[in-house]
């Protein structure tokens, strides 16, 4: 007998187009994986506003520049159900049970959430920990709560694997948490536990050598940018600052330029051969980057033209959304039926 098909969830937040950072963490799995798994990719509209409540516009307009992403990179509306998070509202009632199971120290524990508290608290890069830990207290509810969220998402469709990047992974450990402590203390085997996928490049950096490439920190090469808006980041690009000329041996380590061509080249003995010169010394920067600048220039240009033609149909796109969260709703609904089965809230059929 053949194993049964297993299940995939995965999703982004509509706080602004895609980029290379998610394709690299996340996109790129999903689409190597949608023949193999039965896949959902929800558009989470409503953790994106626990961060961003005074700005429902933003949120709500890029709700399709994210689903046009995903048709352009070549996920198929008719394999992956693509699913809007808002208009399943049996995730926000799952997520109301799962609450009770979790505490307060725990989710302020959450490093990824930790992290991302100077973003939300509009604090200062220098402020120091020890206020930013007095400030802790102004964080929205919702945003403390958004782990709890994602967890709902996860078990609603009872996915066994989560393609996301690094840092999602203590979101994935604290849902099979949930999902252990559910288990356990309604003694049924209602809630599946998920595992992450991590891709080798787990985390891309950005343009400017941050940790992190992020929709909201400015240092994004997105997948709808256009060739030269590309070319003029990749120019500005933070390199070694120590390799001043080009005879000085280079650091390809913590390069982004190079993490660039180790995610995006296929050509791994050119570029391993790039990487040895720049080492040596005597390679320029502007020669690694013409190099990029060819490499996503031809990663880039067929997904900018499939989103162009999706862009020219805006209401086509709305219409393959909730035809798939009509689909995506029989699973959450059902999932939902038998949470509430377990916990004896099954008043009436
Ligand atoms: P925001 O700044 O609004 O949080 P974001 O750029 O972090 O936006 P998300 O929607 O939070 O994007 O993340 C969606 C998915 O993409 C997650 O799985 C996340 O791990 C992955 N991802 C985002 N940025 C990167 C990156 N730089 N490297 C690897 N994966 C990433
Ligand atoms: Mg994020």
């Amino acid at each position: 007998m053949e194993a049964p098909i297993k299940t995939i969830l995965t999703g982004d937040r509509p706080t602004g187009p895609l980029h290379l950072g998610h394709y690299v963490g996340s996109l790129k799995n999903r689409v190597q994986l949608q023949h193999q798994y039965r896949t959902f990719v929800l558009v989470a509209d409503m953790q994106a506003l626990t961060d961003n409540a005074d700005n429902p516009a933003k949120v709500r307009q890029n709700v399709a520049e994210v689903v046009m992403d995903y048709l352009a990179i070549g996920l198929e509306p008719k394999v992956v159900t693509i699913c809007l998070q808002s208009m399943l509202p049996e995730l926000a009632e799952l997520m109301m049970y799962y609450l009770n199971l979790v505490t307060v120290a725990r989710l302020q524990r959450n490093p990824t959430v930790k992290e991302e508290y100077r973003r939300i608290l509009r604090a200062p890069a220098d402020t120091p920990e020890e206020e930013l830990r007095e400030l802790e207290a102004q964080v929205p509810a919702g945003f403390l709560c958004y782990p709890v969220s994602q967890a709902a998402d996860i078990t609603a469709f009872k996915a066994h694997l989560v393609p996301v990047g690094e840092d999602q992974k203590p979101m994935i450990e604290q849902t099979v948490e949930i999902v252990r402590s559910f288990n356990r203390t309604y003694g049924q085997d209602v809630l599946v536990e998920p595992e992450a996928l991590i891709p080798q490049i787990a985390r891309l950096p950005g343009t400017d050598g941050q940790a992190k490439m992020g929709k909201s920190l400015g240092n994004a090469i997105y997948l709808s940018d256009p060739a030269d808006v590309v070319a003029k980041k990749i120019k500005g690009m933070f390199t070694d600052p120590k390799h001043l000329r080009v005879e000085d041996p280079g650091t390809v380590e913590g390069n982004p330029v190079f993490t660039y061509l180790d995610a995006f080249d296929p050509d791994v003995e050119k570029v391993q051969g790039l990487k040895d010169h720049y080492r040596r010394g005597g390679l320029g920067d502007s020669v690694v980057k013409k190099r990029l600048a060819e490499v996503l220039e031809s990663f880039l240009s067929p997904i900018r033209k499939r989103r162009e033609d999706y862009a020219k149909d805006p209401a086509g796109v709305m219409r393959l959304l909730k035809e798939g969260t009509d689909r995506a709703r029989e699973t959450t609904a059902s999932t939902l039926a038998s949470v509430r089965k377990a916990m004896h809230l099954d008043y009436w059929p």
